[in-house]
């Protein structure tokens, strides 16, 4: 690829015609022609985990709800405390977590409290049991606290009224367990994404079969299962459809029809065999399909109906790559999720010299390793052929290596990306 033809494609004003896009300005037209779902249901607390809130959480509660020892120790009125010397205090009685002292302290009183004990009317500090001297029912304390020390106010972690989670927020374990802390049991979530995929390929065979010449076994119904699976939406496995004009029109169809997204692999290039493209042009629209990287060139994007459409090209490598730079974050989107997508990159120096050519993207698998703190290295993760599904396996970073970039020294610093649990 000559570097005037990438330069060009900012200017792609046919958007049907052979041009490459930068893989920025691909990412950014899907991430631009998707919308997130707009169906809500209600759900217990617990199975909205890794859903996405609906709606705004607002407190109907202080959490806590009632002021309340941070520490075991005594309630006193600060007033009441000595300026030098040790003064004696009676102590009443306790005031447990969840089993309160109901009377008012009296003054001069202090009030034996546990953590989590509720405050006695009328008390504002706590000193811990550790500066006392405690005989019998009187307890001896001396200078140097502070007034207010030790208590927990109502409403210090979340205030009645208070705004605590905003729609789009993808709900995490502690998300959860502070609307479990407001007294929900229930929260409204986007509905799950519908995700429809098949692999096309006259040489594919299922798992199970014996393979034929020519044959392979169709391996990337199983990392996109994978990868969708990570992804919390549902999933529509459509099989293998076979290089058929008719058979792929029919399963864009029935895909359409059930899905918010369709996913395909193979079948994208040029060959007398590759029926996707023109499948699509005929069904929906098509929006481009080159793009200048390495691997996964041929990328189709588009829409059916209503339903979006990822044509993913055929090689295992390729599938995976294209799903992580363009599909997830699109997906991610489309769930209703307003959060960066989790991806992020980091400096390394590679113990590996990487070829590549100029020209093109080229995201390489490496194996990524901290050696200090906030210091990496990454080497190749073998053979990068794109249907070295191995290389993928073995990795857990992309080597984001730019298009101006050729021959890449053992020693220099790359950009990665960690894919590890994303994928
Ligand atoms: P295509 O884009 O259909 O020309 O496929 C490109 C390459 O990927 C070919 O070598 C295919 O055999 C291979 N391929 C396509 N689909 C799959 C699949 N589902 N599993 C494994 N390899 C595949
Ligand atoms: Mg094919």
């Amino acid at each position: 690829m000559q570097k005037n033809e990438i330069e060009k494609q900012p200017g792609c004003e046919d958007e049907l015609n052979e041009c490459l896009l930068t893989v920025a300005e691909a990412q950014a037209r899907i991430l631009d022609a998707v919308s997130a779902v707009s169906a809500t249901e209600t759900l217990p607390v617990r199975e909205a985990l890794e859903r996405v809130l609906a709606g705004d959480i607002v407190s109907p509660i202080d959490v806590p709800s009632h002021t309340n020892s941070a520490m075991d120790g005594y309630a006193v009125r600060a007033e009441d405390l000595p300026a030098d010397g040790v003064r004696e205090f009676p102590m009443p009685g306790t005031s447990w977590a969840g089993r309160p002292w109901l009377a008012a302290i009296e003054p001069g009183q202090a009030v034996q409290i546990m953590t989590g004990g509720m405050m006695p009317e009328g008390a504002d500090t706590v000193v811990m049991q550790e500066h006392v001297e405690r005989d019998g029912d009187t307890v001896g304390i001396g200078a140097g606290h502070k007034p207010g020390q030790n208590v927990r106010a109502a409403g210090e972690d979340v205030a009645r009224g208070q705004p605590v989670s905003t729609a789009g927020k993808r709900l995490t374990s502690a998300d959860i367990g502070v609307l479990a802390s407001l007294g929900l049991a229930e929260v409204r979530v986007y509905r799950r994404l519908k995700v429809a995929f098949f692999s096309t390929g006259d040489e594919l065979r299922a798992v199970g079969q014996p393979l034929g010449p020519g044959e392979i076994y169709d391996s990337n119904r199983y990392t996109l299962y994978g990868m969708l699976k990570k992804l919390d939406v549902e999933i529509i496995d459509m099989g293998v459809v076979r290089d058929r004009r008719e058979l792929i029109e029919q399963a864009f169809n029935d895909a359409a029809a059930s899905a918010d997204a369709i996913i395909t692999s193979g079948g994208v290039s040029v060959g007398e065999a590759d029926f996707v493209k023109e499948t699509l042009e005929k069904l929906g629209r098509m929006s481009f399909w080159k793009i200048a990287m390495k691997p996964g060139r041929p990328v189709t994007f588009g829409h059916i109906k209503d339903a979006v459409f990822f044509g993913l090209p055929g090689n295992p490598v390729s599938v995976m790559v294209t799903f992580f730079q363009f599909v997830r974050p699109a997906l991610l989107k489309m769930t209703g999720d307003s959060g960066s997508p989790g991806a992020y990159t980091v400096h390394a120096r590679t113990t590996s010299a990487l070829r590549k050519r100029p020209g093109r993207y080229e995201f390489q698998r490496g194996v990524l390793q901290q050696t200090a703190p906030g210091e990496f290295s990454v080497r190749s993760a073998g053979a990068q052929g794109s249907g070295i599904l191995r290389s993928m396996s073995e990795a857990n970073c992309f080597i984001l290596l730019d298009p101006d970039r050729t021959r890449v020294e053992t020693g220099e610093v790359v950009e990665v990306q960690p894919f590890q649990n994303l994928l």
